[in-house]
């Protein structure tokens, strides 16, 4: 089904951070398929793992106990401060794992119709109660009713929050660290701790979609450590897997607690298959510091962005992100960039209209993170004449 408007070409094979399409032409990956492939493509050490993997086991259901599963809940744990974990095939299937806990909590203490605190402008998914999170009334319109038990403010508005304090029924707020789809928003110092503090104060359940941002994407584990708070659950998906379809609900304190036996379950969440690739995401981030290397490499690379493009004739109005999580905004939409950019070598994503998206992969080598800035500038450059020339 054309659920997506697709760009006319087609990768056959693919190395680091670079695609190769069936004419056998190379495209600088700035994209990494939307933030999945944060070792680049093929990468040998997932090949192997999940060669060997299928060779030995691949899906046995979560009615046995799964040893790669259990390990890998634990590093997750570990690395997130959290207790346990749900998991899941996709960011979407974490979030609603994430949303049925919240859900359960609010009944176990007596609240019959819980509400759940959404942002405008935020992104959770396209599973019917995802999208009913999801800010965009475009995204929405079409397939009501929707779920309902959501409460919508703006983002980045701590005195729509604080509003709310009184409203009955509350049980938690949902909210990205930095909103990715939504034009890689990053929000005013001080806005996520007040979510923290806030959530502290009513019994409310702080749910974290770190779905983008998670798994070293911008220079931390979590983006939520840029805020140092620690959220009650957090979802992950996107590059957990580097490819392999695999989500994650991860928990800490009572939300840890909530859901038990018959309460939820995923017939393919977790299985040998996508935790031995998950492990050798892992074991390279961990081996490589690439955690660290995403916050070096993004600080040099919005340097390099800011001084090649700032003042640009295309209309540059801001350069900015965290880590390897980065956008350089528009003053006019620029959707068509994406095209330029392909014909030139380059992919990329412009989201929420005017917002020129680069996701690239964590192990973008130097020469790399240069070429990706000359050739977003040629782009520029070549979209920028054709605008000219037809308003002449
Ligand atoms: C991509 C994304 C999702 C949805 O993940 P899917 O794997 O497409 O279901 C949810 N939240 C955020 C923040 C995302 O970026």
């Amino acid at each position: 089904m054309a659920t997506y408007a697709r760009q006319d070409v087609s990768f056959v094979q693919g190395e680091g951070a670079w695609l190769e399409d069936d004419r056998g032409q190379r495209y600088l990956d700035a994209l990494g398929g939307i933030a999945v492939c944060g070792l680049g493509h093929a990468h040998p050490a997932v090949a192997e793992a999940v060669a060997r993997q299928a060779r030995t086991l691949v899906h046995t259901s979560n009615l046995y106990r799964i040893p790669l599963q259990e390990a890998l809940g634990e590093r997750l744990c570990r690395a997130s401060d959290m207790e346990r974990v749900f998991f899941a095939n996709s960011g979407a299937e974490a979030n609603e794992a994430a949303l049925k806990l919240a859900r359960l909590h609010g009944h176990r203490r007596g609240i019959r119709r819980p509400r759940i605190v959404v942002m405008e402008e935020a992104f959770h998914g396209r599973t019917l109660m995802t999208l009913s999170a999801t800010g965009s009334a475009k995204a929405r319109a079409g397939f009501e009713p929707l779920v309902d038990g959501f409460v919508r403010v703006p983002w980045n508005d701590v005195a729509a929050l604080e509003a709310l304090a009184d409203e009955p029924d509350i049980v938690a707020v949902l909210v990205e660290p930095i909103q990715g789809e939504g034009g890689v928003r990053i929000p005013d110092t001080g806005y996520l701790s007040a979510i923290r503090e806030l959530c502290d104060r009513q019994g409310w359940l702080m749910l974290c979609d770190e779905i983008q941002t998670g798994v070293g994407r911008t220079g931390y584990w979590l983006a939520s450590e840029h805020d140092n708070i620690r959220p009650d659950v957090v979802s992950l998906a996107k590059a957990l897997g580097n490819g392999v379809p695999i989500g994650a609900c991860l928990a800490r304190g009572e939300a840890a607690e909530v859901l038990g036996p018959g309460t939820h379950g995923s017939t393919f969440g977790g299985n040998p298959l996508a935790c031995a690739a998950s492990h050798a995401v892992l074991n390279v981030i961990e081996r490589e510091q690439l955690i660290q290397r995403a916050g070096q490499l993004g600080a040099r690379l919005r340097e390099g962005l800011h001084d090649r493009l700032s003042g640009h004739p295309a209309g540059v109005t801001e350069i900015r992100g965290r880590g390897l999580m980065l956008a350089v905004e528009m003053n006019t939409p620029c959707a068509e960039l994406v095209s330029h950019a392909l014909n030139g070598g380059l992919l990329i994503n412009v989201t929420a209209g005017n917002v020129i998206r680069l996701l690239p992969p964590l192990t973008l080598t130097d020469d790399e993170a240069e070429q990706l800035i000359e050739r977003l500038d040629a782009a520029l450059r070549a979209w920028h004449h054709v605008n000219a020339e037809e308003q002449a």
